[in-house]
């Protein structure tokens, strides 16, 4: 393996305080770089929320109910399947079989680079030590990366009700309730709004917002909510629970809405009510290192804390909470930590719900472009007019780009439809490079694809379309 000897012998010891996406690729990257790494982890395996109980488990259990929702749709096609027969015992097993692999994949690298992996719970001795928790073992560092992530925000009076789930317990699936009510209507219960669809429950979701998914524009957002709206039992918004009460058979819930109030019985209630950062069990009171009013660690663009030896990356830094800034930002940390020249400025982090249809977005939305005051443009493109998703019976996605009137630069950028996941990245590379209208409508794209719509809605933008008709088509 190439190592590149640190500055100086006696500066390289790293302490990395959890084993996520935040906390693995920090330490990987600081022992290619040749620190003396111990990265110190809660749980047994390394992972992290995303790999055990987030990400992962959940995108795979999406992929088995995406799979029921094709086969269905095939009767339009003239195929037709017998209903299926769900095992959810050989579900799990599969589902912690991609978990374990992955874990023992993760162990493996960090054996590999020679990382002292250490199972325990850290908190702050001083600047310079950490210790575990139950034990006498202190750790001295010359840096310390925090990387401890978030967890679930509990609502009080909830946690011992076998009928009230959080995230990490829903994706544990024993059984399929018959009535699912979901707190939350963000990414984590909307998706499991599909996952227990899928497998046989009628879900009914409260969301406290007047709107489902106003992160995004309405207009992007509209074939994921027309979906919802059917596959769903109930959708309340402006919606609070203000009472669970366990009877005899099921847990009774009261919802509050502009409406009136409503008392619905159910089988079992998944809380997906936001995340706290764990930077609360770390003792940072002790050193002085500053959190924002939530508990939020506060970092500059360097990912260094207000303490010249302690750096902090992921969830415990504060939103967006995805695994991919996770990542990006401990690799950033590692670098600066050896002396790079390197710092955190995304021009933009894309965000992707694994729904049916997907939907997925980057930069800036309509509606931040229009509260920055930017002189900007849309446009809107239709899968009706994509070839590809007519055959694949996907015609109800759309594409959409947003760039500056003037310029053409692209802003953002979203799409909702089927490998929306995908088709982000190549709108996320488009804005890192500072790409405008005319660099992607002259990237040939392959055809038939998903992927042409990009490029196609940069032509509809642009009046060069061929595959649509606007009547605004540039005549010279
Ligand atoms: P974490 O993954 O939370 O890891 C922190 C680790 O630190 C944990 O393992 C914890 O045990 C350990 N730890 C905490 N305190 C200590 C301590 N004092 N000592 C030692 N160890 C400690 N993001 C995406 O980008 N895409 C998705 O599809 C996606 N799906 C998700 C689905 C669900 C259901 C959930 C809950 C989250 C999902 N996320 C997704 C979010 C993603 O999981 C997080 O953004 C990501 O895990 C953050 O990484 P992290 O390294 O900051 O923290």
């Amino acid at each position: 393996m190439h190592r590149k000897p640190p500055a100086s012998p006696n500066t390289n010891r790293l302490a990395v305080i959890g084993g996520g996406p935040g906390g693995y690729s920090a330490a990987f990257r600081a022992a290619d770089l040749g620190f003396d790494v111990t990265l110190i982890e809660h749980y047994p395996m390394l992972g992290g929320v995303c790999l055990n109980v987030g990400c992962i488990p959940s995108k795979t259990l999406l992929h088995a109910t995406a799979a029921i929702a094709t086969a269905l749709e095939l009767k339009e096609q003239g195929i037709t399947f017998e209903s299926p027969k769900i095992e959810i015992k050989r579900l799990m097993e599969f589902k912690n079989d991609v978990i374990t692999r992955l874990n023992s994949g993760l162990t493996k690298l960090a054996q590999q680079r020679r990382i002292n992996v250490l199972q325990g719970t850290a908190h702050f001795h001083s600047e310079n030590q950490l210790k575990l928790q139950d034990s006498e073992q202190i750790i001295n560092f010359d840096k310390a990366i925090i990387a401890c992530g978030s967890r679930n925000r509990l609502i009080a009076g909830t946690t011992n009700n076998p009928r009230i789930m959080y995230s990490s317990a829903a994706l544990n699936i024993t059984s399929v309730p018959k009535q699912l009510l979901i707190i939350g209507g963000g990414y984590i219960g909307i998706e499991n709004a599909f996952i227990y669809q899928g497998l046989g429950s009628e879900v009914t979701i409260a969301e406290m917002e007047s709107q489902l998914l106003n992160l995004c524009d309405a207009d992007i957002a509209k074939p994921l909510i027309d979906r919802l709206t059917h596959i769903c039992d109930a959708i309340h918004t402006q919606a609070q629970v203000t009472q669970l009460e366990n009877n005899t058979k099921h847990i009774s819930a009261e919802i509050k809405t502009p409406e009136g109030t409503e008392h619905k019985q159910f089988d079992a209630v998944l809380v997906a009510a936001g995340r706290l950062p764990n930077s609360d069990r770390l003792n940072l009171q002790a050193i002085n290192l500053i959190t924002d009013d939530n508990g939020y660690i506060m970092v500059d663009e360097c990912m260094r804390t207000n303490l010249p030896t302690i750096y902090a990356v992921g969830d415990v830094t504060g939103s967006p909470m995805l695994a991919h800034k996770a990542a990006h930002q401990g690799k950033i940390a590692a670098e600066h930590i050896s002396g790079k020249r390197v710092c955190f400025d995304p021009k933009a982090i894309p965000s992707v719900i694994y729904s049916n249809p997907e939907l997925a977005w980057v930069g800036l939305t309509e509606h931040d472009a229009r509260s920055a005051d930017i002189d900007y443009r849309c446009a809107l493109f239709p899968w009706q007019a994509n070839g590809r998703a007519l055959g694949t019976q996907q015609s109800h996605g759309l594409s959409k780009l947003i760039y500056h009137a003037q310029t053409k630069k692209l802003l953002g950028g979203a799409v909702c439809g089927a490998n929306a996941d995908e088709l982000i990245a190549e709108v996320t590379l488009a804005l890192e490079m500072d790409a405008d209208l005319e660099d992607i409508a002259a990237s040939i794209h392959p055809h038939p694809t998903y992927s042409e719509t990009i490029a196609q809605t940069a032509e509809l933008a642009l009046g060069t379309i061929t595959e649509l008709y606007s009547g605004k088509q540039h005549k010279q």
